[in-house]
């Protein structure tokens, strides 16, 4: 089964709004291993509705609508599928009868353009709206299904998520079930993983693999079919291990996992407590683990020390070894963990020092980034050399030295 996502909306084609129903829906779809090949935007206009239908009958097999499904006259997505498949519309007595409850505890008159709201396509499954007033559609035509969401992502991606994808997971799977697993990897680019695994990627079929990189990260989501979860879990897991007995070495965690959670996770599984030397990510590292509950445990504080003075009076690097070998150096990096460690009584310390950019800094090119990690009396440095804007650096930067710890 293949999709296409029509996007209905002046707003969108305007500008005001970005597409995110469209997002939303791919990566739900994903999920379930339905591949969606096309999205559509369309704005409020039947003529043009009704030729993004056509072209999406021609190429697509399962097609989803978002938006259009409100009380006025610019909303005519129903209206337009109706005609073009020749089908009536019909009221819907519960989506009705929601609606009457609505205006009568409002205290106010229903009007015949709210009733146009509880009208459905005939023959269609009525999928509840919890969070509004007009209800969802999935409708089965000459071999095609066709969902039709309302706009309000708050509406719409309820719906999807708790209505039609279970009733598309079990239309495809006639039964069965489909799980997926995601596998997160880092320190590795999307293009270098995907060649380490060509020969799977070409290969496969049920498990499917789609990958997908984001933040410097790649992840591979994993999507089984099968008649029980216990089967599913089984093509997973094979699959799983033939991937990771090749690129097993950046793989960090899986599903929901992050960096900094696998980081947390490790520090107080061996009971282990940090503290931070910052200078281009100026509390980036420290803020990275305080979003993960727990981390108390673990991070017992740190500096920021951006100028060379700060690293010298607050942090008590020597002057003579920043005035021979420069801020951004594996030296500085090393001192400044080893101090901060000191300083603070932790385990580990970790000092972060580089060039952000746009510009080179002391000397060296922008992008180049020396981390050094202090555990007991030893201390490593690690040199990156990153090509990414000012932001994308500093947050590089932390994503490495937590790739680092956790290895
Ligand atoms: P309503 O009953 O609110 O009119 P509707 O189903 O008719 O709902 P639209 O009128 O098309 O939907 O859109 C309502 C609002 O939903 C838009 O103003 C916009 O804020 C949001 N919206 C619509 N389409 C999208 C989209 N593709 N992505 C994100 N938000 C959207
Ligand atoms: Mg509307």
């Amino acid at each position: 089964m293949n999709a296409e996502i029509i996007a209905v909306g002046s707003e969108l084609l305007l500008g005001q709004i970005a597409n995110t129903n469209a997002k939303f829906i791919s990566a739900q779809l994903s999920e379930i291993g339905i591949n969606v090949y096309f999205h559509s935007v369309i704005g409020d206009n039947g003529g043009r509705l009704k030729k993004a239908i056509e072209i999406a009958e021609s190429r697509a097999d399962l097609i989803i609508f978002s938006g259009g499904l409100g009380p006025t006259k610019d909303d005519l997505t129903k209206e337009t599928l109706a005609e073009h498949l020749k089908v009536p519309l019909v009221y819907d007595e519960n989506a009705l009868a929601t609606i009457e409850s609505f205006f009568k505890n409002q205290g106010r008159t229903m009007t015949e353009n709210n009733k146009k709201q509880a009208l459905v396509l005939q023959g269609s499954e009525v999928l509840p709206n919890h969070h509004g007033l007009a209800p969802g559609m999935m409708l089965q035509k000459d071999g095609r299904t066709y969902i039709l969401l309302p706009g309000p992502p708050k509406e719409l991606e309820p719906m999807f998520q708790f209505e039609a994808k279970p009733r598309l997971a079990s239309l495809i799977s006639k039964g069965g079930v489909i799980l997926s697993h995601v596998l997160r990897f880092y320190g590795i680019g999307e293009a270098e993983l995907e060649t380490e695994i060509q020969h799977i990627l070409d290969a496969q079929a049920n498990p499917t693999i789609a990958p997908l990189a984001s933040d410097g990260e790649v992840m591979l989501r994993i999507t089984a079919k099968a008649d029980s979860k216990e089967e599913a879990w089984k093509l997973i897991d094979e699959e799983k291990q033939e991937i990771l007995s090749i690129i097993g070495k950046y793989n960090y965690g899986t599903d929901d996992d992050t960096l900094a959670s696998k980081t947390v996770e490790m520090l107080l599984h061996h009971k282990l407590t940090i503290s931070a030397a910052e200078s281009l990510t100026a509390g980036l590292f420290q803020s990275e683990l305080a979003e993960i509950p727990g981390v108390s445990g673990a991070l017992v504080g740190g500096m920021v020390t951006y100028t060379k003075e700060a690293k010298i009076n607050q942090l008590g690097i020597p002057k003579e070894l920043l005035d021979q070998h420069g801020i951004v150096s594996s030296e500085c990096a090393a001192s400044m963990a080893k101090n901060v460690r000191e300083k603070f009584g932790t385990d580990i310390g970790v000092g972060l020092t580089g060039a952000a950019g746009p510009e080179p800094h002391d000397g060296e090119p922008a992008g180049t980034v020396w981390i050094g990690i202090a555990i007991g009396d030893d201390v490593v440095t690690k040199k990156l050399r990153l090509s990414g804007l000012r932001n994308t650096n500093r947050l590089r930067a932390v994503k490495y030295t937590f790739s680092y710890l956790i290895r």
